[in-house]
């Protein structure tokens, strides 16, 4: 199975793919955790560009590129690879951080994404899509107070409220894939919300 983390900045995404990738191991799954941008050498290094000096200027659109030429490296080198043997895959973000961020967020028009959504991973979805949603206030506060390698000078809070509505809206519009979790309670609550989740998984 494929399964998804998404959410804006300090909504906690890494240790949830964490706790998702130990609950499943729990359950005698093999799994493979990894993240986007990044999860092979080649997105990993496109990574370093996107989220590096290099990223001064750029426009939307060179980013989304870029993005989508991480996600196709990614798909065909770690990702299906991985479910073809069987695995478990969990991704810290994937196509839905695309339409939030690049879409919702600097109005990159979603019918260049879908196209490059294609090309990329064909007609690929995850199976389950854990949305860890938070008011962006709270996220860039948590983000800043850890202090992390991420661009939150420049993710201001109304890129961040486009972003958060651009990612409620792909769950509005496929509720059966990306589950809504309330981001802001402590992660113990939020890990149990997702246990509860996991749990109504079929088995394959
Ligand atoms: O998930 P993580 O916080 O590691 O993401 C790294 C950075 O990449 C974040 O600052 C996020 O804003 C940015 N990003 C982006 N567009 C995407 C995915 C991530 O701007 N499609």
């Amino acid at each position: 199975r494929f399964i998804t983390l998404e959410g804006g900045e300090g909504a906690g995404k890494s240790t949830q793919a964490r706790f998702v990738r130990d609950w499943l191991s729990e359950y005698g799954r093999e799994v493979v955790l990894t993240r986007e941008p990044g999860g092979s050498p080649l997105a990993e290094a496109i990574r370093g560009i996107v989220l590096g000096d290099w990223a001064e200027g750029v426009t939307a659109s060179t980013e989304v590129l870029l993005m989508f030429a991480a996600r196709a490296a990614h798909w065909h080198t770690t990702i299906a690879p991985a479910l073809a043997a069987g695995r478990d895959v969990v991704c810290d973000r994937f196509v839905d951080s695309s339409y939030a961020y690049q879409s919702a967020g600097k109005g990159v028009a979603a019918a260049g994404l879908k196209a490059l959504e294609k090309l990329a991973i064909d007609s690929h979805r995850p199976d389950l899509t854990l949305l860890l949603d938070i008011d962006p206030e709270e996220g860039l506060r948590r983000a800043q107070a850890r202090g992390d390698e991420n661009r939150f000078e420049q993710e201001t809070l109304d890129f961040m409220r486009r972003v958060r509505d651009g990612f409620l809206a792909r769950a509005r519009a496929e509720p059966q894939r990306i589950r809504v979790i309330d981001a802001a309670r402590d992660a113990d609550a939020v890990s149990a919300e997702i246990s509860a989740i996991l749990a109504e998984l079929p088995d394959s």
